[in-house]
């Protein structure tokens, strides 16, 4: 089959969180079954490999063909310099960005051979199918948080007619136009695709859902196997495997050193994340506390994205700066987080809700033993008795509750810790099964766009022009 992905994010190329990792997951586990698979995505400055220009399309904006290992990459550079900056996200034309490369791909597909299936993701890119609708096509909600908002003078500014397949709330919703167009929408945990059901999870996209609930489904990302590989991860100064366990003692205590941490044998906590609300900030506060408190040591790498947070930890990072039992490190740093999952004991993952959650995922394959609060992908993941440790209520009293339990177990039953982390180890956490599950979903969806593709062509609601 020939597939295409549209997206924001490509690891470790353009990554902010999770959604780089999926892509680069999926397109290459879907990649190694044998289909043509391209993903597209914005030329970012950051993006610096070998291109080759493929078409200057439309005049002054230009295509460019690249490769990352074996998935074949289109960048997509615009004359208006939308991405040719420092930042992924978080500019104040985001909308006007993403809807502008929205279009200029709608219009590049226009004048290929259609695809089998066109896979889009977040809001980012959800107006693609509504602007292109010559093929099979999915959306995958990574996180419904974000939903592409805006009001009507920038939706005239973006070149869209107020059309109630945008309309969400009091708003509208580049989300909301991919939700309305697409064939199939799924998401990427089962448990998160049940909670955006209930006005808690789902919000103003909740009633549309429930609507249309026959075309969503939750199908549980994977991580990269060769990416996040203890054995082979060339970020790490030793390897190891299920045999090899000893080893990761060793990182530890390479990690302490290279942190300057007190080197004594205690439990080693970590968090890493991206600190915004979602993650639960005052809970990941509260375990660095608790855990300083009991005697452990705690490694917080979290990336800022808005100034309060970024007041509030530097305050934390200034309380434990003569600590030699923290550190807190706040920015984004791919090369301490391979070290951090590699060299702890335990990786804290208190988020209010979650569509899926890799971190807790890399843990265990990097023999880390993940505590989580029970939501979305993380409840689908983590089973307490099994794998590691979880907590339901999202409080202060729930987590130590559970920091207490792990702490009792890392001390006095070693043996019982091992089990966890040697059942987390050997967890299928891959893309095997969830690219063979996407697989059988292209198949269908392309293959019943076959038979009704004559009937039941939707009208296109927007012009597929720039
Ligand atoms: P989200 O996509 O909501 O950020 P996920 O758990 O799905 O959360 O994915 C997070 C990804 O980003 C993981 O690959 C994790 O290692 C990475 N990550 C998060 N914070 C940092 C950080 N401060 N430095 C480096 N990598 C980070």
């Amino acid at each position: 089959m020939k597939i295409v992905h549209i997206a924001s994010e490509f690891a470790p190329l353009a990554k902010v969180g999770g959604l780089s990792d999926v892509l680069l997951g999926l397109a290459r586990a879907t990649v190694e079954r044998g289909h043509d698979v391209t993903v597209i995505l914005p030329k970012y400055r950051c993006i610096d490999i070998p291109c080759t220009q493929l078409a200057d399309y439309p005049p002054s904006h230009t295509l460019w063909r690249a490769r990352y290992e074996n998935v074949p990459l289109i960048l997509v550079e615009t004359a208006q310099n939308f991405f040719n900056r420092d930042n992924i996200y978080g500019e104040p034309d985001d909308i006007e960005r993403f809807a502008y490369f929205s279009k200029l791909v709608a219009a590049y597909l226009h004048t290929q051979p259609p695809p089998d299936v066109i896979h889009v993701h977040d809001w980012h890119t959800a107006l693609i199918p509504l602007l292109y609708q010559k093929t099979a096509s999915i959306l995958t909600i990574h996180n419904l948080a974000y939903a592409g908002a805006c009001g009507l003078p920038m939706l005239e500014k973006i070149g869209l007619k107020p059309s109630p397949a945008l309309q969400c709330a009091d708003y509208y919703s580049l989300l909301q136009g991919g939700l309305t167009s697409v064939d199939q929408i799924t998401t990427v945990s089962p448990t998160y695709a049940r909670e955006i059901l209930t006005p808690e999870y789902g919000g103003p996209f909740c009633h549309y859902l429930n609507k249309n609930k026959q075309k969503l489904s939750g199908i549980l990302n994977g991580i990269d196997y060769t990416y996040w590989n203890p054995e082979s991860d060339p970020l790490l100064p030793l390897h190891f495997n299920l045999q090899t366990i000893k080893q990761k003692g060793r990182v530890k205590e390479l990690i302490k050193k290279n942190l300057q941490l007190n080197p004594e044998n205690r439990i080693l906590v970590s968090v890493i994340a991206r600190l915004v609300s979602q993650k639960g900030p005052k809970l990941i506060e509260a375990a660095l506390r608790k855990t300083i408190a009991e005697g452990g040591q705690f490694i917080l790498l979290g990336a800022l994205s808005d100034a309060e947070t970024e007041r509030h930890f530097l305050q934390l990072k200034e309380e434990y700066r003569h600590n030699r039992n923290v550190h807190i490190e706040l920015t984004y740093n791919e090369e301490l987080a391979h070290l951090t999952f590699a060299a702890s004991d335990l990786l804290i993952v208190p988020s209010l809700f979650e569509p899926c959650g890799l971190t807790q995922m890399i843990a265990m394959r990097y023999g880390t033993v993940p505590l989580v609060r029970k939501t979305g992908g993380l409840a689908d993941t983590v089973f307490e008795g099994r794998n590691g440790f979880s907590f339901g209520a999202a409080t202060v009293e729930a987590l130590h509750e559970a920091l207490d339990r792990s702490f009792a177990c890392w001390k006095w039953e070693p043996k019982r810790w091992q089990t966890l982390v040697r059942n987390g180890m050997s967890e299928d956490l891959s893309w095997q099964k969830p690219s063979e599950a996407y697989e059988r979903l292209y198949a269908s969806l392309s293959q019943s766009r076959t038979i009704t593709s004559a009937s039941s062509a939707t009208p296109t609601l927007v012009a597929p022009v720039l």
